[in-house]
């Protein structure tokens, strides 16, 4: 079966909350080991049935946001979702207040309950008139950009399109498509700030009616985060801007001198060399098939992965007018199925997207053969970065089968990129402490504070006098920073713990790449920091450590220079 013959129907929410309400009636009552988790795996697998529908509905929907059918029932799962998770959460409730819960723990691992407790500081039915709000106006976030249109180089692009000039060796063509982009993101900043006000207000006063001082408080348990707090954040970004700026800020310098440029504007940022950036030969599919060449040399395991995906047809990757932008992972538990949704626009992040992208479906496709329970698949949001990031590393030694001669160059530049992302993560990131506890900042007080983290972090960003960008409009591009609150440092702690598993492999890949695996096939099944310590990886949240990766790392830059 392929996906496209994955059967949709619309769940029925009454029965599946009458279904999942006498499950927990039925568990409260049973003492019988046994016939508990029979109830518990029914439960489970009506909860997957659930979440399939809506995930292909999420994905069909992102396919064609043109398509009215799934349009109305993405709207309907944003509608009754949260009646359903009301259901679920009392289950769950059952489930911790049982006098087998011990038992329980011991069958399924403790993390699935662990995850429970932070459900409940971060769940209560009296939120859910917030969480369905939130989930329309992500929603209008999401249309709107993905509406854009913009006339550029005699045809009509979307926003994805258009980011493809920023690569293009004509400094004028860049310099023509980045103010095209500006133009553009002005003209709607009015409804983007509109939406962005709504959604926070709405954030805040969740955790508020949650019993918080703040969503700071409130969004880590939402996150899943167990292991640490915003005072823990607010350290490690300390830690960002003192070992890591300094270098970046150097970086930039060569990068300046290597594009024979006296002043770094904004839209020469993406080029890394002068002339033409490395980009991969082929369209989708020969790209598709030269992955599966790869995978199938990289190992056993990857080889059957990709396989799968394959064959049943797993991944939509070009990038088409009516596409949602952006790229993702995601899992459809009652096919079995992982799902690559990606935008290629011809540039080496469609490369980036095999490798990452496929990370992720990787690490769920083997944590699925290992667990039973669905909830526990996917790790907390960090430690999923690990998984795809590290991948981007682990198949470095690949890169000729997609950029031939510039395999070297790609490498460079995908390093390079790597450590000048950390700075613009943990920016987003002190953006949103701001934004969470200052909820009635205005509009244009919280672009003031971004243009001030900017500088902080970034003061190579230069915006050549546009506008937009100078009054601090441009995190409004940052749909993260709309739909998944406080997300977004998880990025830069992954990419340190991924540089670790490159650091390694370059010495020893076989040691390295089955301890990646063996992370990989433990899924959710640990917090984030015991999954680090069970696969033996260095703690970016720990002193020191990200002052030691940075040290090996900038010799990993000098190497690959070198190369070149
Ligand atoms: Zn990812």
């Amino acid at each position: 079966m392929v996906f496209k013959d994955y059967k949709y129907e619309r769940p029925d929410v009454n029965e599946f909350i009458k279904k999942v309400t006498d499950l927990s009636n039925k568990l409260k009552e049973e003492e019988n080991l046994t016939e508990a988790l029979n109830i518990i795996d029914t439960f489970n697998e009506l909860n997957a049935k659930y979440i399939s529908m809506q995930e292909l509905v999420s994905i069909r929907n992102s396919i064609d946001t043109s398509d009215k059918f799934y349009e109305k029932e993405e709207e309907f799962f944003n509608e009754e979702s949260p009646r359903a998770n009301v259901a679920t959460n009392e289950f769950h409730n059952t489930l911790l207040n049982h006098k087998l819960l011990a038992s329980f723990e011991e069958k399924y691992g403790s993390q699935w309950f662990n995850n429970m407790r932070l459900e409940n500081k971060s769940f209560s039915k009296d939120i859910v008139p917030y969480l369905t709000e939130e989930a329309k106006l992500v929603n209008q976030y999401e249309k709107l950009l993905a509406s854009a249109r913009i006339t550029f180089d005699g045809k009509i692009n979307n926003l994805s399109q258009l980011s493809v000039y920023s690569q293009n060796p004509d400094r004028k063509i860049r310099k023509e498509a980045a103010i095209a982009r500006a133009n553009y993101m002005s003209s709607i900043s009015d409804q983007l700030d509109d939406i962005y006000d709504k959604l926070v207000k709405t954030r805040d006063k969740m955790a508020r009616t949650m019993g918080y001082n703040n969503y700071l408080e409130f969004g880590y348990y939402r996150l899943n985060r167990s292991d640490y707090n915003y005072h823990d954040i607010k350290k490690y970004r300390d830690t960002i801007y003192k070992e890591v700026v300094p270098f970046v800020n150097k970086l930039r310098k060569e990068q300046m001198k290597r594009l024979g440029l006296k002043e770094l504007k904004f839209y020469d940022l993406d080029m890394t060399f002068s002339g033409e950036n490395p980009h991969p030969n082929g369209d989708a599919s020969e790209l598709v098939e030269k992955a599966y060449q790869m995978y199938s040399e990289l190992s056993s395991e990857t080889k059957e992965f990709f396989k799968y995906m394959k064959d049943r047809e797993l991944l939509d990757l070009e990038t088409k007018a009516s596409k949602m932008g952006g790229g993702y992972t995601t899992y459809i538990p009652s096919f079995k199925s992982p799902f690559i949704f990606s935008n290629f626009n011809g540039t080496s992040a469609d490369v980036d997207v095999l490798t990452h992208e496929a990370g992720h479906a990787f690490e769920v496709y083997e944590a699925s053969k290992e667990l039973s329970v669905p909830d526990v698949f996917w790790p907390s949001l960090e430690a999923c970065e690990i998984h795809s990031m590290s991948m981007e590393f682990f198949t470095y030694p690949w890169a000729e089968y997609f950029f031939a001669k510039d395999a070297k160059r790609y490498r460079y530049a995908h390093l390079v990129d790597a450590i000048n992302f950390l700075p613009y993560g943990v920016s987003v990131d002190e953006f949103q402490e701001f934004v969470y506890l200052n909820p009635n900042a205005t509009p244009k007080e919280r672009n003031l504070k971004w243009r001030e983290i900017e500088k902080k972090y970034m003061p190579w960003k230069d915006y050549d006098g546009v506008e937009y960008y100078m009054n601090g409009g441009f995190w409004q591009k940052q749909s993260h920073i709309y739909s998944n609150a406080l997300y977004y440092i998880d990025y830069t702690i992954a990419q340190v713990c991924a540089f670790n598993f490159y650091l390694s492999d370059v010495k020893d890949h076989e040691a390295t790449f089955k301890r990646y695996v063996d992370l990989c096939k433990l899924g959710g099944a640990y917090s984030f920091f015991e999954l680090l310590e069970k696969s033996n990886q260095p703690n970016p949240l720990k002193d020191g450590v990200v002052k030691k990766t940075m040290k090996e790392l900038k010799k990993q830059v000098k190497k690959l220079e070198k190369e070149l």
